[in-house]
């Protein structure tokens, strides 16, 4: 049971999002769309001064790529793989057969070249190192991708297939911890204009199994991770809208990024969920965006 069906039933009665019959899989309304897209341009107004590359990749990635990221490591649980028919006629056949009575047609797929994209930022890295060592002012980027993770639920802001609008810094420690600073006080005015209660934590990543709980407090205990929390599924447990994300040198390791000075890059990010920001302004504000308070409409609509 959800603890918030009535939400999550007055956004389909009101047809904000739309019932596709599986959890966390929704159509969006365009008054939802058209908050996303006000929501995406604040984001810009804050951060477009720094002057990022902005790069854009489609929800699929690399699976060689991926598979070299670690992600199945931390989390296979979440994973998503494309599969496809790879058959003739006769297999062709064999699969209408199947469908037909009703049997498992998808053990004949084959796991193809793609996987489905955990993050905006996981495709970004190897293509970074391709370029060789950072100029000296390090890298800036400005990402979004629809992602996919396997948590099918009920509470309508943990979906699996969701945006996230991404910052990536690449550099050196200072670059990049000065970086996270930034934008945690930028986070802390952009969702204050927003007129939802929120506040900081520092977080740990949802770590798969018992290696996993060594790995989810080793980051917490050296905050590598905060989020910005807005309760909408539940007041005791708030939902993580803004995630401030630094790795170290992990990622500047895997991929083999050098820093100008030949040093390994180090990498943080800050990701943007942009459902769940929608979603905590329908939550606290109603359904009738018409009726949400003047501020918050200036702040999005101007
Ligand atoms: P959670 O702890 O709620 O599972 P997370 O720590 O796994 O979230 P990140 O990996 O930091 O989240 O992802 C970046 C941002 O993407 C989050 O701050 C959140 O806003 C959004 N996000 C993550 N998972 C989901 C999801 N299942 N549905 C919608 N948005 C999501
Ligand atoms: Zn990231």
């Amino acid at each position: 049971m959800c603890q918030n069906c009535d939400f999550r039933t007055g956004l389909f009665k009101n047809r904000i999002l739309i019932e596709t019959g599986v959890d966390g899989l929704y159509g969006r309304s365009g008054v939802f769309e058209d908050v996303i897209q006000r929501f995406d341009n604040l984001i810009t107004s804050f951060g477009g001064v720094d002057k990022a590359e902005v790069v854009r990749f489609p929800p699929g990635m690399n699976r060689a790529l991926f598979e070299k990221s670690g992600y199945l490591k931390s989390f296979p649980n979440l994973a998503g793989t494309i599969h496809a028919f790879n058959g003739n006629d006769k297999d062709h056949a064999a699969l209408i057969d199947k469908l037909q009575a009703g049997e498992d047609w998808t053990l004949g797929q084959e796991a193809t070249d793609v996987v489905l994209a955990p993050a905006a930022c996981y495709p970004l890295y190897p293509t970074v190192a391709q370029l060789g060592a950072l100029p000296e002012g390090g890298r800036l980027y400005d990402l979004q991708s629809y992602c996919f993770r396997r948590e099918p639920s009920k509470d309508p802001a943990r979906q699996q297939f969701f945006r996230m609008r991404e910052y990536v810094r690449i550099g050196s420690p200072e670059q990049v911890t000065d970086f996270r600073q930034t934008w945690l006080d930028r986070g802390n005015e952009l969702i204050g204009k927003l007129g939802v209660p929120f506040h900081l934590d520092v977080a740990n990543d949802p770590f798969f199994g018992r290696a996993g709980r060594m790995l989810a407090n080793n980051q917490r205990d050296q905050r590598l991770k905060f989020e910005l929390l807005v309760p909408i599924e539940s007041e005791e447990k708030p939902t993580a809208c803004l995630s401030f994300n630094y790795h170290q040198d992990h990622f500047g390791t895997l991929w083999g990024i050098a820093q100008h000075d030949g040093e390994v890059a180090h990498t943080a990010c800050v990701g943007f969920g942009m459902e769940r920001v929608a979603l905590a302004l329908f939550k606290h504000h109603g359904f009738d965006v018409d009726k949400w308070p003047s501020p918050v409409r200036k702040a999005l609509w101007g």
